[in-house]
């Protein structure tokens, strides 16, 4: 069965290990965005970069015969999710969304749950606090127009400087990230505030935890709505689906 991941997470990764043991039953590519410098590549068909908006998807699922596609891309890449939607009922091919459940507030917490990074701006307020930001380097345009905080922001990859607030200072780290560490980091930063989006899973999860125990606020931007799909929780759901569908 031929087979289209659209990756760039870690169920997807999973996922990678799950289907590198099957290659006699499922012909597998594995698509990324490249939108990491050094991503972590499978042993298996591997395409990089966009298929060209849903016409370009389509011809693509057409032109490789593909029989099903899981979507294990992160919550918030909704473009490439609908895409995949609108491509493969044009193409008549099977989807499958692998999603892992949003990250829940917990006694303790103190969460602001916004909509947006802009509202997320607005929630910090005009007094100044030290932030940090683990929203990615994508979407930093509303913090250039926030208040007058001190910037520590964490992403894998260094973005271009000029989509930087002023004045920020970078930590290029990647997940997965410990409680321990991560309190440490709070600490020796002297954070007021983390700014995170609603990511889910446990890579990332630690920094919650270590807000809760410093009583530290996080403002928790909620993930965006996205075109609906038989969706999982995890890889070994995903891989269920498929062997349901080979059989
Ligand atoms: P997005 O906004 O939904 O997608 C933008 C465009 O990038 C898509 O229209 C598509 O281009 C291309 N694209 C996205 N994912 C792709 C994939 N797996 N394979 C081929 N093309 C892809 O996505 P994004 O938020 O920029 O995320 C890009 C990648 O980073 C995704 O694979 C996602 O899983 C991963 N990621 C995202 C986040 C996040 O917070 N957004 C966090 C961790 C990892 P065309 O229209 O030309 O096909």
């Amino acid at each position: 069965m031929r087979v289209l991941v659209l990756g760039g997470t870690t169920e997807a990764r999973q996922l990678y290990a799950a289907l590198e043991q099957c290659v006699d039953r499922f012909k597998v590519t594995v698509s990324l965005a490249g939108a990491t410098r050094a991503p972590v590549l499978p042993r298996l068909d591997v395409r990089i970069g966009g298929f060209g908006g849903v016409d370009g998807l389509h011809a693509w699922l057409v032109a490789h015969h593909v029989e099903a596609v899981i979507d294990a891309t992160h919550p918030f890449a909704v473009q490439m999710s609908n895409h995949a939607v609108a491509a493969c009922a044009q193409a008549h091919v099977k989807l499958l969304r692998v999603q892992r459940p949003g990250w829940t507030p917990v006694a303790g917490d103190r969460w602001t749950r916004v909509r947006d990074m802009q509202a997320a701006a607005d929630a910090l307020g005009s007094t100044p606090r030290r932030v940090l930001l683990t929203v990615g380097r994508k979407d930093l345009l509303p913090f250039h127009h926030a208040g007058p905080h001190d910037w520590l922001l964490r992403c894998v990859d260094a973005p271009d400087p000029t989509l930087l607030p002023a004045g920020t200072r970078l930590l290029l780290a990647r997940g997965p990230f410990d409680e321990a560490g991560e309190e440490a980091l709070l600490r020796r930063e002297r954070i007021d505030v983390i700014v995170t989006k609603n990511s889910g899973g446990t890579a990332t999860q630690a920094k919650l935890a270590a807000a809760r125990r410093l009583g530290l606020g996080v403002i928790m931007v909620e993930r965006p709505p996205v075109a609906q799909a038989k969706t999982v929780a995890d890889a070994t759901a995903a891989m269920m689906w498929l062997e349901s569908l080979s059989e």
